[in-house]
């Protein structure tokens, strides 16, 4: 390890792994550390995800990063070597809405659609018709993904990053940034809980649902803090192999997972405040209480389930807005967010990987304008409100 890096990255899952890795491929050629303090990832929100990609998001910067990474995963072989192979299996998702939330149903459509996304919005009986296992009870429409969305292994697509990195001179650091030195309005070092000092030309903030405390170390405020989601795992007698991903109005969702199912979305968020960073107990009072019956309603072959195991990790929840923080701090230019994907991000980090990696290289974006995602709007607490949190 050296004692002084042209960027330092926080954070080593998905977010930080993909920044380093495309500022390789954008030709940077200074020194890089990429820091995480937990190396088997057991405790990241990339690990502890549910792995999903979709594009029926409403805002179209988001559409565009998902799309970003479709496209990765389309040339997945390419990029990444003949091996590579993250079971991305491309089922779906199904948007239910009732008769109250169809306009917003049908806007987010209509701003999928101008970006080319191959979503279908379907009525109730159409739906059926499609899905004979589905009940109608309630629902008025539903937006389906006819191609590019579904679910993958969040584990391959992490194991891919990290490795490819492997040849591209970069220093893994194993510690925790316990203090960042700032100097004005430059960022010039971190410190490390084993005593290690890393001067720094550019900080990359990629700590996922610990960002806004890294942030502080800077003196700088960051509205993103953990959340606890947790996630149910079930077996049914039946199998629904065309099942896409399942969001029930309730915001109730459910997908195949193999021979299982995992379910989750109970979590209110009115009132809801930060989870505890140990706490990754899941909350088994949702199973049972919420989620249960939502999917023996929706889905009548599964009222005679098997709950088998569960877990709970942390959204990365951006309490503005439960959007992206990307990009530079106005004034400590040399502190860069990578942050706040509130459930999304494991879906957008290649495009924020890419977006990050432009501006460290060329003082700019060239891909995709993540312009709308900077910092100055929390500054002037003016959300951009993504409407399809799932
Ligand atoms: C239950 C659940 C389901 C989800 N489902 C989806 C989904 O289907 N699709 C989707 O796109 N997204 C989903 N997400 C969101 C997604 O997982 C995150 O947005 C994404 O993984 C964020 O990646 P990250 O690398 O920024 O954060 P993380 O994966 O949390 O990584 C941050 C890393 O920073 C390290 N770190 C933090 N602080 C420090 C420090 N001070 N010093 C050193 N290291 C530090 C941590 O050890 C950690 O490894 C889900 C999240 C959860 C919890």
């Amino acid at each position: 390890m050296a004692s002084k890096y042209d960027v330092v990255i926080i954070g080593g899952a998905i977010v930080g792994s993909s920044v380093a890795y495309y500022l390789r491929e954008e030709g940077f050629s200074g020194t890089i550390a990429l820091i995480d303090r937990d190396p088997q990832f057991a405790h990241a929100a990339t690990t502890l995800s549910c792995a999903s990609i979709r594009q029926q998001f409403s805002i179209p910067e988001n559409i565009r990063l998902s799309q970003f990474t479709l496209g990765l995963f389309r040339r997945l072989k390419e990029e990444f070597g003949s091996d590579s192979d993250i079971g991305f299996r491309e089922n779906g998702y199904l948007i239910l809405s009732t008769d109250e939330g169809l306009p917003v149903l049908r806007a987010n459509h209509a701003a999928q659609e101008a970006e080319g996304a191959d979503i279908v919005v379907e009525d109730a009986q159409t739906l059926v018709r499609r899905f004979p296992w589905l009940s109608p009870e309630g629902i008025a429409a539903g937006a389906f993904g006819r191609s590019g969305e579904g679910w993958f292994d969040a584990h391959a697509y992490l194991q891919l990053f990290r490795k490819a990195l492997r040849t591209k001179n970069i220093d893994f650091v194993q510690a925790s940034v316990t203090a960042i030195e700032r100097e004005g309005d430059r960022l010039v070092a971190v410190q490390l809980d084993n005593g290690e000092r890393l001067e720094a030309g550019t900080i990359v903030n990629a700590a996922g649902p610990n960002a806004g405390k890294v942030s502080a170390l800077a003196g700088i405020a960051l509205p993103v803090e953990p959340r606890k989601r947790s996630v149910f795992v079930f077996e049914a007698r039946d199998r629904f192999d065309d099942m896409p991903l399942l969001v029930d109005p309730s915001g109730i969702y459910v997908r195949p997972e193999g021979s299982v199912y995992i379910t989750g979305g109970a979590e209110h968020e009115d009132g809801e405040t930060a989870a505890d960073p140990r706490d990754f107990e899941p909350d088994w009072s949702l199973f049972e209480g919420t989620i249960w019956p939502v999917i023996a309603t929706r889905v009548p072959a599964c009222e005679a389930i098997k709950p088998t195991r569960a877990w709970a990790g942390h959204y990365d929840y951006n309490t503005l807005d439960q959007n992206a923080v990307i990009g530079p701090h106005p004034e400590v230019k040399n502190l860069i967010f990578a942050n706040g994907f509130s459930g999304h991000g494991l879906q957008q980090a290649p495009a924020v990987g890419r977006a990050v990696a432009e501006l460290i290289v060329h003082g700019g974006y060239r891909t995709i304008d993540c312009s709308a995602f900077g910092y100055e709007r929390i500054r002037e607490n003016r959300p951009y409100r993504e409407l399809n949190v799932i």
